[in-house]
């Protein structure tokens, strides 16, 4: 008898939540969105509200949550740097009070649970390529340090309920990935270069974009992260999945110009604090364990990303819910 796996996603109307919300309901199986909206909308899944295998609960990863489920994919937290940079407490709350939430799910209903975690362990990085043994050079104190810290003590909780409770986990670090359904104004290089490109206005270049980033497109992402939860090698990670095309910011503005036509100038801005200046997944153990490597190179996803961008109403779209530190 083949039965459907309860899964739950939580982060399920974001970006890539919604998309791997869309697959895992488009092969049987029963899932479970949950979401509070902050830097997503229900946009990102009313194609799917009418499935039957297909539930939507609007709640706060922060509080805990009483369900029946034999998979968890974690990936409630916001990722754009001016998301989680708008309520920095509540983003390290997110992490680690989602973390401790779903894993104690995770223990009752002796759930797989798989954390997605991020190359913003590796902080700004003395190792290149990141490979997963590095620690990482985070600063602590520092304006991306709520997303950074928050992650890396997300990842110890995972790894401690794995020791002590024997907790069924997976862990992967996701290096930046793009692709459609991305927030519009979410500030990522990606979606910002594209908005400005599409409407001729300059490309916002942080600092000389002399500094490198390597971009995954969506789908290949995914594909990896549900390889990984089905492994049942033992092998639990952390894993790294990401492209590992390495571009500079500058080279990514002049295909994105290329791709859409577009008559933008480019123009240099301020750095931010504590910018990454080069970052690119060794991804020889996704190679390994998962028999996973990235099939989309950049300009195709860009092409599908751009594409995708030019179908939506940017009416439609708001930057996230208010919820200042106050209120939580
Ligand atoms: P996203 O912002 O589109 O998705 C995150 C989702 O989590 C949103 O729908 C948001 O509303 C929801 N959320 C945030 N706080 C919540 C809370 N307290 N309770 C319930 N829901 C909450 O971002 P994304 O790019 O889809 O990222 C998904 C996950 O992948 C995140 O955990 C992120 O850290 C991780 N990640 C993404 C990237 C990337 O490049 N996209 C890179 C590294 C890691
Ligand atoms: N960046 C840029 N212009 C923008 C937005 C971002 O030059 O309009 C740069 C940013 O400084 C960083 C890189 O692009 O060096 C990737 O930024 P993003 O916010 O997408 O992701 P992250 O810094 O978290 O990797």
């Amino acid at each position: 008898m083949n039965l459907k796996q309860r899964i739950l996603v939580t982060g399920g109307a974001g970006f890539l939540g919604s998309q791997l919300c869309e697959i895992l309901v488009a092969r049987g199986d029963d899932v479970i969105c949950v979401d509070n909206f902050f830097t997503s909308q229900k946009v990102n899944v009313a194609h799917l509200l009418d499935k039957p295998n297909f539930e939507l609960i609007r709640h706060d990863v922060i509080v805990p949550i009483w369900l029946e489920v034999d998979q968890i994919y974690n990936l409630a937290c916001p990722a754009s740097p001016g998301h989680y940079q708008f309520n920095p407490i509540k983003t390290i709350k997110t992490s680690v009070m989602g973390a401790i939430n779903v894993l104690g799910l995770a223990k009752r209903c002796d759930a797989r649970v798989l954390q997605a975690s991020t190359s913003e362990v590796y902080g700004d990085p003395e190792v290149h390529p990141q490979t997963e043994d590095y620690r990482g050079s985070v600063n602590p104190i520092g304006p991306r340090a709520c997303y950074d810290e928050g992650k890396r003590a997300a990842e110890t909780l995972f790894m401690e309920y794995h020791r002590m409770n024997d907790v069924d986990i997976r862990i992967v670090r996701i290096f930046n990935t793009y692709g459609p359904r991305m927030h519009p104004f979410d500030g990522r290089v990606v979606s910002n270069f594209i908005r400005q490109a599409l409407a001729n206005q300059p490309l916002t270049l942080f600092g000389d974009g002399s500094q490198t980033r390597s971009f995954c497109y969506r789908d290949d992402l995914l594909t990896a992260m549900i390889r990984m939860m089905e492994n049942e090698s033992g092998f639990i990670g952390p894993v790294n999945i990401g492209n590992p095309e390495e571009y500079t910011i500058r080279q990514l503005a002049e295909l994105v110009i290329e791709l859409t036509g577009s008559t933008s100038e480019i123009i240099e801005t301020e750095l931010p604090e504590d910018d990454p200046v080069r970052r690119q997944p060794d991804i020889t153990l996704a190679k390994e364990r998962l028999q996973w490597e990235p099939r989309v190179d950049l300009r195709e996803g860009l092409q599908k990303t751009i594409d995708w961008f030019k179908t939506i109403d940017l009416a439609d779209y708001r930057p996230p819910t208010p919820n200042l530190p106050e209120s939580v």
